[in-house]
């Protein structure tokens, strides 16, 4: 049996590290790799590495347990701020973990010091776009107290945007952002590593030279893996945008009209589909699904091929046009978007095939 898989160019990868990481060295500022939307690939963290990205960001201990245990040898940054309950694991798990709550970070730091060490964290603060991170007004005091944790040390402040409430990075939002950290390293005498200004987001900015000067760090997912900034989703100059591709097998393939037949009524996602009249058409039936991908961000390789929608595990592909014809049997490649490569990374149906060139 050959089940569906997802298969990716190390080389690509590994190059797409290298420009990004050129482009933000070029303005001082170091790059975190991302390899969340993988699942926590260690073929994909050492790609990134190879690329020279200076550590690793993972949102999911499991992640960078499973890199660790595969002999990935980087410092690790946890990406979703910790749940009080597994201070002890994020302690041992990782370097630095981004942060936003008191209480867990009280709970970080009595766990370092029961292991006679500092556990090291950057404070999140919210700019704006209202998914983590401590309201600016508050840093002061909550800096005044993290301060009291022996066993935490504050090493930088960072933000996040673009993710929940859609919130560009501007000269404006990052000023503050080093407003906050120059005001924390003034107050409290403190010499502040990371200034961490976001995500695949930023890139526009930072090669428009609006970055301020002293935003010198970056935590960088989808640019290095599918090539695009994530502001407008363009294609970043000097990178790959194909090195992941989803490639399924065609298991029914049958000409049939392009409208339903019978009483319209819900689809078994709770929707009422709506279909246009182009006629009888040869439809292609593959073996993935919404379980294994977002079907409205899957690109066809073969531009003659239109994704017409999927359930739980079919996909539905317009084949009409592509000649010589489809057979069944036969595997169709799509590019993913950043929401199909999450899903089908992390979908235990797809195999995993890492390639190099
Ligand atoms: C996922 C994540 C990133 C990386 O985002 P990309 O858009 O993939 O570059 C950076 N920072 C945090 C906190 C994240 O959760």
């Amino acid at each position: 049996m050959a089940e569906p898989f997802v298969r990716f160019d190390l080389a690509k990868i590994e190059a797409n590290a290298r420009a990004i990481v050129a482009d933000c060295a070029r303005r001082g500022i170091s790059v975190a790799g991302v390899t969340k939307c993988t699942c926590g690939h260690p073929d994909v963290a050492r790609a990134m590495l190879s690329g020279g990205v200076v550590e690793i960001g993972e949102s999911r201990l499991e992640n960078v347990l499973r890199l660790r245990r595969a002999g990935v040898r980087a410092r690790f940054l946890l990406l979703r701020v910790p749940p009080l309950s597994a201070v002890e694991h994020v302690v041992d798990a990782v370097d630095v973990s981004l942060d936003s709550e008191l209480d867990v970070l009280a709970g970080l730091s009595a766990a370092a010091l029961r292991r006679r060490r500092r556990h090291d964290v950057v404070l999140m603060v919210d700019l704006g776009d209202l998914r983590e991170g401590i309201w600016p007004d508050d840093l002061t005091r909550f800096t005044r107290e993290a301060l009291q944790l022996a066993g935490v040390r504050i090493v930088g402040v960072g933000a996040n945007l673009t993710c929940f409430g859609g919130v560009a990075p501007t000269r404006e939002n990052m000023t503050r952002l080093v407003a906050l950290a120059d005001e924390v390293e003034r107050t409290f005498g403190l010499a502040l590593t990371y200034v961490s200004g976001g995500n695949s987001s930023a890139l526009e900015l930072i090669a428009a030279g609006g970055m301020p000067a002293r935003i010198n760090h970056l935590r960088v997912g989808e640019a290095i893996l599918l090539g695009r900034e994530t502001l407008h989703r363009r294609a970043w100059p000097g990178t790959s945008q194909d090195a992941f591709e989803i490639q399924a097998e065609v298991i029914e393939l049958k000409e049939k009209p392009s409208l339903p037949i019978g009483e319209p009524a819900q689809d078994a996602f709770g929707h009422v589909p709506h279909f246009v009249d182009a006629g009888d058409r040869i439809r292609a039936l593959l073996d993935i699904g919404r379980e294994d991908v977002d079907p409205e961000g899957l690109t066809p390789v073969d531009s003659r091929a239109r994704v017409l929608g999927a359930s739980s595990d079919y996909l539905i592909v317009d084949v009409t046009a592509i000649a010589p014809p489809v057979k069944v049997g036969d595997f169709l490649a799509f590019v993913p978007s950043y929401a199909a490569l999450l899903a089908a990374m992390t979908s235990p149906y797809l195999a995993k095939r890492p390639v190099r060139g």
